[in-house]
């Protein structure tokens, strides 16, 4: 395969184990697009509280799924998203947003509109993508060049994220990880989970620049081999 051909790559994994910083590095370091697909239901999530939809109503998400135009800048130097023209990417962070996507994200109709967008994206990459979430090698693009599944210790995990919530307490931060976690893994429609033919890489004793490399070396392998 020449280096040029388009290479498309999922990188799947609970919150907490480097999955945003190593897809976006990865990206920028090959040449490729990316795509936040958790920013996606973040963005969903937030338009879902800002019209005062119920968040406990899987019915009223539902027949809402499609209202919302969502736009992933796809550039891994500054990916951006939009709601209706709206710059959502603070408002996307906040601990209410964190606490309520999960309700969000299990409910089908929004998982399908979603994995349509997610897939024409991917599609539309001229060199290629690096596509990170909790689904994309399992159902969003089964086909993908490369499939990789992150993992690291709960403590690490909720080290990493009370470090990028500058300070916030690592207690509660792990508190609220396992919870989402819980509830992205038990979800019946395309549940947070390895797919068989995915490279589990555990990222506990990693700096974030060994996995980097870790992934950058098999995505160069498998280009390589083809
Ligand atoms: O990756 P991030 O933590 O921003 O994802 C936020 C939430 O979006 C997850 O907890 C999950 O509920 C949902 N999500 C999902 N499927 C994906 C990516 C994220 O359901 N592919």
């Amino acid at each position: 395969m020449e280096s040029a051909t388009p290479v498309i790559v999922a990188i799947d994994g609970p919150a907490g184990t480097g999955k945003s910083s190593t897809s976006k590095a990865v990206a920028a370091q090959l040449g490729l697009s990316y795509l936040d697909t958790g920013a996606q239901y973040r963005a969903i999530t937030w338009w879902m509280v800002n019209n005062g939809i119920d968040i406990d109503d899987p019915s009223a998400i539902a027949a809402a799924a499609g209202k919302p135009e969502i736009v992933s800048g796809t550039d891994p130097e500054g990916p951006t998203i939009t709601v209706d023209g709206v710059d959502v990417a603070g408002p996307i962070r906040t601990q209410e947003v964190s606490s309520k996507v999960s309700a969000v994200s299990a409910v089908p109709e929004v998982r399908a509109r979603i994995t349509e967008l997610q897939r024409s994206i991917a599609a539309s990459a001229e060199h290629g993508i690096v596509v990170e979430g909790r689904d994309i090698g399992t159902t969003v693009l089964p086909d993908a060049d490369l499939k990789i599944f992150l993992t690291a210790s709960a403590e690490a995990r909720a080290a990493r994220r009370s470090g990028e919530l500058k300070g916030a307490d690592v207690q509660s931060t792990r508190e609220a990880l396992i919870k989402r976690d819980a509830a992205d893994s038990s979800r019946k429609t395309s549940p947070l989970a390895k797919a068989d033919d995915a490279v589990e890489v555990d990222t506990t004793e990693l700096t974030l620049a060994q996995v980097i490399e870790c992934v950058v070396t098999l995505v160069e392998e498998k280009r390589a081999g083809k």
